[in-house]
């Protein structure tokens, strides 16, 4: 398949542009585009034979559903019955943005969207390109992310073309995301609310809108031999994983740095290829391997958005062997230590 390339300027997409992308996503077809959490790959959710398409492009199981964007809140109403006030409040303070909500789904969403559920996972984007896409294309655009299943997500269109060109329509080059992480998503859809995945929007600003709330199992998960199901099908163990085997260094920053130097030492001297994930903070005190800087310790969001690119980075260069140190699990660091775990199954070394 031909895969046209369309570069967005400043944020926005030049009207010829906009409606060739409406055109492919009219037809069934398959279009990229950015959002603030990471890129996605949008087709027209409410007609099966297109988001069948998205299963195939992606080799995605096709029991993980698919999060439906709208580009106005009032359109929640026309795929979704029963809706709490709960989903009520938190969309009015975190939408547009990156919150997903799990509700009760209508009729008129396919089974092929939901993987089956009777429930669909809905969310109203901030970046301005997929919200003019959306809008522009029937308004219900699924859009999981754009990557190759259980590859990291991708922040930027490079990494949409490794996994993609060829297999889809357009991809539209909107620059990088700028959250770099996928949308938390909270399941309203029963008695209480839960989180099956963390992300920018924290437990915390959650239980400031709507009160307490818990974490699905699945996000506390600490072990690969732990017997949980996820709630969110698409959370299993393995997943946003490096091609090279990557192990996470926790405990005193120190001991960490002075573990890989060591690790990454006999692996080198095996005539293994080394990368190591570091902060700006320590980048400096590796002696060995190819160290990439993630992000700075006192940002977390710049480490958030940091994450994928370096593991891309490690994927394109056929990085056999990857060390990375651990981050702080509260706040945004739940979600950064989600992703590193999952990526890593859960092989993690502690020094202390
Ligand atoms: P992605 O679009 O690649 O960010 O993945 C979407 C995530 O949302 C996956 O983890 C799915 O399992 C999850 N998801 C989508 N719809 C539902 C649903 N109805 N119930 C639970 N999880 C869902
Ligand atoms: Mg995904």
């Amino acid at each position: 398949m031909n895969t046209i390339i369309i570069k967005a300027d400043k944020g926005s997409l030049r009207e010829e542009d906009l409606q060739a992308a409406s055109n492919i996503l009219h037809r069934g077809g398959l279009v990229a585009f950015p959002t603030e959490t990471v890129y996605g790959l949008g087709a027209d959710a409410l007609n099966p034979k297109a988001s069948k398409k998205i299963y195939e492009a992606k080799g995605r199981p096709s029991d993980n559903p698919l999060i439906v964007h709208i580009s106005d809140i009032k359109h929640i109403e026309d795929i979704v019955r029963n809706i709490p006030n709960k989903a009520y409040e938190l969309a009015e303070v975190f939408w547009p943005g990156p919150l997903t909500l799990i509700l009760n789904k209508k009729p008129n969403v396919p089974a092929s969207t939901t993987g089956g559920l009777d429930t669909v996972a809905i969310r109203l984007p901030a970046a301005k390109i997929a919200r003019d896409i959306i809008a522009a294309s029937g308004g219900f655009i699924a859009a999981p992310s754009a990557n190759t299943s259980g590859k990291p997500s991708p922040t930027k269109a490079e990494h949409v073309i490794a996994d993609l060109y060829g297999k889809i329509d357009m991809i539209v080059d909107g620059g990088e995301s700028t959250l770099g992480l996928e949308s938390t998503i909270v399941d309203l859809s029963g008695q209480d609310p839960i989180i099956l995945r963390p992300g920018s929007i924290t437990k915390t600003m959650l239980e400031n809108v709507i009160g307490n709330i818990e974490y699905d199992a699945e996000v506390l998960r600490r072990s690969i031999n732990e017997n949980i199901v996820a709630k969110a099908p698409g959370m299993k163990y393995l997943h946003y994983a490096p091609e090279g085997c990557l192990t996470i260094y926790e405990g005193d920053i120190q001991n960490v740095v002075k573990a890989i130097n060591i690790k990454a030492k006999e692996c080198l001297d095996l005539g293994r290829s080394v990368g190591i994930i570091a902060s700006k903070e320590t980048a400096g005190l590796y002696e060995y391997g190819e160290v990439k800087t993630i992000g700075s310790r006192k940002d977390e969001n710049s480490i958030a958005a940091g994450l994928y690119g370096v593991l891309r980075y490690f994927d394109k260069n056929h990085t056999e062997f990857i060390f990375s140190e651990s981050f702080a699990s509260d706040e945004l660091g739940q979600a950064i230590m989600n992703r590193l775990l999952k990526a890593a199954g859960y092989r993690i070394v502690s020094v202390d």
